[in-house]
């Protein structure tokens, strides 16, 4: 049975997506980011088909507990390292390396007992961001301690861009002279470079990429399609039309009647709505693809449904694929501006109530 809302995952796109990154950083090991369920993806099958990366990054302990617990034996590194002294002995046990941004953290490591040691401990400069990291002083304090910490293998650097998707932007320069600084000529490898900076810093890919949203096929820069930096759309979103409304002019469609037809209408009913994670921001913005046409978003998305004006497609029937984004007509790009937002938030909100189908693979 094929049943519908259904985030479908294109496998060999994965792949090729993760050949990109390879053939852009050659010299670079590969952390393929898989946090908040890859985004939105489905973590452990990412994996899985992401088997030739050198290790997965997620942002928390639990994420990396779920991925041992399906059984992805990689390395894992926990971008945002232990929230208490518990999460140091957890990793030490399942081979999780933790980044280290913040003073308490390397506190929790002195005072636990591991039976093995950390695999890598990262430490996070703080260069200009200002979310995560430690600035030079404690940093550099922090490398040689962790150096000198038998609880741990191995040290490394980490820092993260503010701007990447911005090339020329001034602060990508400062940030990545900061990091290499804090290096000390190639003592500590360095981490440093996400999908944009992959893409347009190649000076920055050092010893370890992190590449997160070009891995699924999506262009982390606002003017540029995936397509034109090589990349192949891993997921499209598809549901089924579920009812058909013949409306007449004046009739409204929706809570609030936020749209009326101006004329007759054929109006289609999709089945998914912001409680699988379609944005009500699409509401009144958005167009879907049915019969490889695009057709508007009339009304407010409810939580199941949306309702879609079908009138230039009289052949239309119940049952119908419906694509919300993805495929070859409509990149989650577009759809994010029509939401006012980042296609990274569109993905990632798709939740479980959304079948994932892995394709290709
Ligand atoms: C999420 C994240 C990444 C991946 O970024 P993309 O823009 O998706 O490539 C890399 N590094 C850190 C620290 C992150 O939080």
């Amino acid at each position: 049975m094929r049943t519908y809302p259904v985030a479908r995952i294109d496998c060999q796109a994965l792949t090729r997506n993760l050949q990109r990154v390879r053939a852009l950083a050659p010299d670079s090991c590969v952390m393929a980011v898989i946090k908040a369920n890859a985004y939105g993806h489905g973590a452990s099958q990412v994996a899985a088909v992401l088997s030739e990366s050198d290790a997965f990054a997620v942002a928390r302990i639990d994420e990396a507990m779920e991925l041992r617990e399906a059984g992805i034996r990689h390395p894992l590194v926990v971008l945002e390292g232990a929230q208490c002294q518990q999460d140091i002995q957890i990793a030490a046990n399942q081979a999780v390396s933790l980044v280290f941004h913040h003073y308490e953290q390397i506190r929790f490591l002195q005072h636990t007992h591991v039976e093995t040691p950390l695999l890598t401990g990262w430490v996070m400069l703080e260069t200009g961001m200002h979310r995560l990291g430690l600035p030079q002083d404690k940093a550099r304090q922090a490398l040689s301690q962790l150096h000198d910490c038998p609880k741990i293998d191995r040290v490394g650097i980490m820092s993260h861009f503010a701007n990447a998707d911005q090339p020329q932007h001034q602060l990508n320069k400062v940030q990545w002279q900061l990091t290499q600084r804090c290096a000390l000529q190639g003592r500590y490898p360095i981490s440093m470079a996400n999908s944009a900076a992959i893409l347009a810093l190649p000076d920055s890919h050092a010893q370890w990429v992190r590449p997160g949203l070009m891995l699924y096929g999506i262009s982390p820069f606002p003017d540029r399609t995936a397509m034109s930096i090589g990349l192949e759309p891993v997921m499209e979103l598809v549901s089924r039309v579920m009812a058909l409304q013949r409306l007449q002019t004046g009739d409204i469609v929706g809570y609030g009647g936020t749209w009326s037809a101006q004329h007759d209408s054929l109006i289609a009913i999709v089945d998914i709505g912001y409680g699988d994670g379609y944005s009500r921001q699409l509401s009144n913005q958005a167009k879907v693809v049915i019969r490889e046409t695009l057709v508007p978003v009339v009304g407010r998305v409810s939580m199941d449904m949306i309702a879609v004006d079908v009138t230039d497609l009289p052949e239309i029937q119940i049952g119908d694929e419906v694509t919300l984004w993805g495929g070859p007509h409509l990149p989650v790009e577009t759809v994010a501006q029509w939401a006012q937002t980042i296609a990274y938030e569109l993905v990632c909100q798709v939740n479980s109530r959304v079948r994932r189908e892995y394709i290709n693979g």
